[in-house]
């Protein structure tokens, strides 16, 4: 079944084939990592891991690569702000980051690369910027002269005239054009840099991305990911440093972007005071609810975040796993699952999450009604490709989200109750069932016995 991608280069939807099958190469743009990330940017890691996922489907070898920016000024602020070096601040956050993505169920990129373990090749290639007429160093800084690359604007759709009429083009002296955007900048003794031919400095943002994907997926690339928060200036940039630096070579032979969460219409912002940072949901939510709400609209539309959603998500995942519940003593021969082919025909339409969401949900009826092995197979196949329903049953219906069930002591409490209802003290059984209620679980009676769950999120 061929896949095909929306390219937001030529903006159309076109079938995706990589420049060698037996190494697909896709790039996605990570975090920087000063603070614990907001809801929105797990989308793209959210949604790019199920790409991964269907491309190491299609192709025996796919080398995904997620960078860490670990160097920026945003991070020398913070550990300016709390006196710690800047590896303090790095290494807290990226491993805060690593766990997050992990709990929402996202495999680990193949390459993770930080920009500080990266100078070298950032050096090197300003140097060949530089060298072919593409950069030049003015008072301690290498600028890209957005002049010399003609094809500049054409992710974005900008001409260089809109992009200097443009309030956040960042005018100094030292540019020969306003468009002109840094490679390298000067470092005051205080602040973390390296030696370089222009002197002590670190690199520019955009830069690290092009010299990390050179490094290890090569010149070109076969898909480069992100947020379209970021496709101007940074995708724009990346394109003019990595062609200019590789003689014209195509940098990244298709580009997607995913839309942006808003927050009950609003779009989230530090100043609407709407920021929802992941690490805090997760203390307060099912991971497996917020990565199906992640995946429930179209990754390239826009996508209204609410606790109203979360509690669809949360309700949605009850039913589907209660019909794998249900159906825990059916033989499911485990390695490797099937996958049903409405998903994978969803999938390779564009990434279109909702609807392989909307056959899954059909799977979900299908193994509900006829019971059997095969259609139990077909729901966990169908979820696995989507990162969803891979839990034990039982393990979803118990789970805490910090709501701090203890489930040896619920389990003493039904235990109690079980004996008080074969003693007939019915008065008894129902005491303890308020007192599980209150501690928020929920108990079901049935011929497999008593069943618990937390009965809200
Ligand atoms: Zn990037």
């Amino acid at each position: 079944m061929p896949i095909s991608l929306h390219n937001s280069l030529t903006r159309r939807t076109e079938p995706f084939v990589p420049l060698d099958p037996n190494r697909v190469t896709m790039y996605l743009c990570g975090p920087t990592v000063y603070n614990y990330v907001h809801i929105g940017n797990a989308r793209g890691p959210v949604v790019f891991d199920v790409l991964a996922k269907l491309l190491r489907r299609h192709y025996p070898n796919v080398v995904y690569a997620r960078n860490i920016t670990d160097v920026d000024d945003k991070i020398n602020a913070a550990a300016l702000e709390q006196g710690v070096g800047i590896e303090a601040i790095t290494g807290k956050f990226t491993d805060a980051y690593r766990e997050d993505m992990a709990r929402l169920g996202i495999a680990p990129p193949d390459v993770e690369p930080c920009a500080t373990a990266h100078i070298g090749p950032i050096i090197a290639m300003i140097e060949r910027l530089i060298a072919d007429g593409h950069a030049y160093a003015a008072e301690g800084h290498v600028l890209f002269d957005v002049g010399s690359f003609p094809a500049y604007g054409r992710l974005s759709g900008r001409d260089t005239e809109e992009l200097i009429a443009g309030a956040r083009v960042e005018v100094a002296p030292y540019k020969k054009s306003p468009g002109d955007f840094v490679l390298w900048k000067p470092s005051t003794p205080e602040l973390p840099g390296w030696d370089s031919p222009w002197g002590r400095g670190r690199p520019g943002w955009h830069i690290e991305c092009s010299a990390m994907a050179e490094k290890h997926l090569g010149e070109t690339i076969d898909i480069h990911a992100g947020g379209n928060d970021l496709l101007f200036p940074h995708h724009e940039n990346e394109i003019a440093q990595s062609t200019c630096a590789h003689g014209g070579k195509t940098f990244a032979r298709q580009w997607l972007h995913n839309g942006m969460l808003t927050f009950d219409g609003r779009k989230m912002s530090k100043s609407l005071g709407n920021v929802l940072q992941l690490h805090e949901m997760l203390k307060h939510h099912p991971a497996e609810a917020l990565r199906l709400r992640l995946l429930s609209g179209h990754y390239r539309q826009p996508l209204d975040w609410s606790d109203a959603a979360i509690a669809q998500s949360v309700s949605t995942l009850d039913g589907w796993y209660r019909v794998l519940r249900d159906l825990a003593d059916v033989p499911v021969d485990s390695a490797p699952l099937p996958v049903p082919e409405a998903i994978e025909a969803a999938l390779c339409d564009d990434l279109n999450t909702p609807q392989a969401l909307a056959e899954l949900a059909v799977l979900a009826d299908a193994a509900r009604v006829q019971g059997t092995p095969e259609a139990k197979a077909a729901l966990l196949g169908g979820g696995a490709l989507l990162g969803l329903l891979q839990q034990d049953p039982e393990a979803w219906f118990k789970r805490v989200d910090g709501s701090a069930v203890d489930a040896a002591r619920v389990e003493a409490l039904i235990e109690q109750r079980q004996a008080a209802r074969a003693a007939r003290d019915f008065a008894r059984a129902d005491a303890i069932r308020a007192e599980l209620a209150t501690m928020g679980v929920a108990i079901e009676d049935g011929p497999q016995g008593t069943r618990w769950s937390v009965a809200k999120a």
